[in-house]
């Protein structure tokens, strides 16, 4: 899989719905089969292998996660929760295990959301916060949507998504931070996510010539953006366990000798805590009102997603946590400030996370690395855990049943 959209410096480049990511989804469909699994794809490109249990009422036990990345991303995030689902099936087969639940291995569209702002996409439309209008229709910088895309790489599907009960979803994925590998444990168990909010700012300022204007009459709507930038930099470390960051810009007309009329930009604040999310949210308002009155200059705010805080079923994390050690991995429980399919998924089916270490905690970068007896016990604990759960559906069967997606 590291083949398709290898980048010199090592990593891999597979951007939502490209080409790359279209070789990617190819390969990994030609080898499910070959694996016997039946293969399905969902209107939004989701695709599911599916290994039959011996009771064909029963809804699936689900696991998987994403081949999409980041432009410079490494070969291990989303990858790793995928191809282990995929060796999970070879060694069912291998060992002639039937399961009384069906497994499936899931890929979800639009993990990263780099190409299709918001990332994470197949899976909330899967999971019923986001309709299926709203997933065709984002758009990537050059306007084409993801509807588009789809049928432009032979994905257009009638098939619905979601609406269907999960026994339950498990998704394995690296740390993509450093607390495992500073703590020397091989396994986390995640518990639940942190807030994310998601949002949309756009400076609006008077283009003009970089020379004659006296700089008091001047209206930068760069500059603007500067001060909000580094406002939202403040909020992010003045809250707790926050964190912000505005990681894309858009200068109008961007061009030497004129000043900038129009500045869009996004800012993303995360906290694991609700009680410090919602004083953020306030400072970063009235902080926006206080510049554009300084400033003189209209100032657009929209926040365009929101999830979490988010905990994982404390039956499924329980069900980690003692077969981890069972399996003899030292674990320690964790909670993901990171976005994963994981979070939707807990909208309409039990849901939780295995993690293992990222080396230097690197991640959505090239160098991101997971030594490979990491890998082995994350899968083996993904595996043994699924097993539990498909050979005893009553275990969850109650719970989940009521909560299908819509
Ligand atoms: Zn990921």
């Amino acid at each position: 899989m590291g083949q398709i959209g290898a980048t010199a410096r090592g990593g891999s480049c597979r951007l939502a719905l490209t080409d790359e990511d279209h070789r990617g989804r190819e390969l990994f469909i030609g080898w499910c089969r070959a694996a016997h699994c039946e293969v399905s794809i969902d209107r939004m490109g989701n695709i599911f292998a599916r290994r039959p249990g011996t009771d064909a009422t029963l809804p699936p036990v689900m696991f998987g996660s994403h081949l999409d990345t980041v432009p410079t991303g490494g070969k291990f995030d989303g990858v790793l929760g995928v191809l282990a689902g995929l060796e999970m099936m070879r060694t069912l087969d291998d060992a002639k295990v039937s399961t009384l639940a069906p497994l499936e291995l899931a890929v979800w569209t639009n993990e990263e959301g780099c190409r299709f702002p918001p990332g994470m996409l197949g899976s909330a439309v899967f999971a019923g916060q986001a309709s299926i209008e709203f997933g065709l229709s984002r758009a990537d910088r050059a306007g084409k949507t993801v509807g588009e895309e789809l049928a432009r790489l032979g994905y257009a599907s009638t098939t619905l998504v979601g609406g269907r009960p999960v026994l339950a979803f498990l998704e394995l994925h690296v740390e993509q931070g450093p607390e495992l590998e500073e703590t020397n444990n091989a396994i986390g168990i995640v518990t639940g996510s942190s807030a994310v909010r998601l949002y949309e700012v756009v400076v609006h300022g008077v283009d003009c010539h970089i020379g004659p204007m006296p700089m008091a009459r001047r209206r930068n709507s760069l500059v603007g953006a500067a001060r909000v930038i580094i406002e939202a930099d403040r909020i992010g470390r003045a809250y707790g366990d926050s964190r912000s960051s505005c990681n894309f810009i858009d200068v109008r007309p961007n061009v030497n000798n004129v000043i900038p009329g129009q500045t869009r930009f996004n800012v993303d604040f995360r906290n694991s805590d609700q009680e410090s999310m919602t004083p953020m949210e306030a400072d970063f308002h009235a902080t926006i009102e206080r510049l554009s009155g300084e400033m003189d200059m209209k100032i657009d705010v929209r926040r365009y997603w929101k999830h979490g805080p988010v905990s994982f079923d404390p039956r499924l994390t329980g069900l980690l946590r003692k077969t981890a050690g069972r399996l003899g991995h030292r674990h320690k429980d964790l909670v993901t400030i990171g976005g994963h399919d994981a979070i939707n998924m807990n909208d309409c089916a039990p849901s939780a996370m295995v993690m293992v270490p990222s080396q230097a905690g690197l991640s959505h970068n090239e160098m991101e690395y997971t030594a490979i007896a990491d890998c082995e016990a994350g899968a083996n604990v993904l595996l043994a855990s699924v097993l539990e759960i498909a050979m005893q559906p009553a275990l969850l069967e109650t719970g989940s049943l009521e909560k299908v997606a819509g």
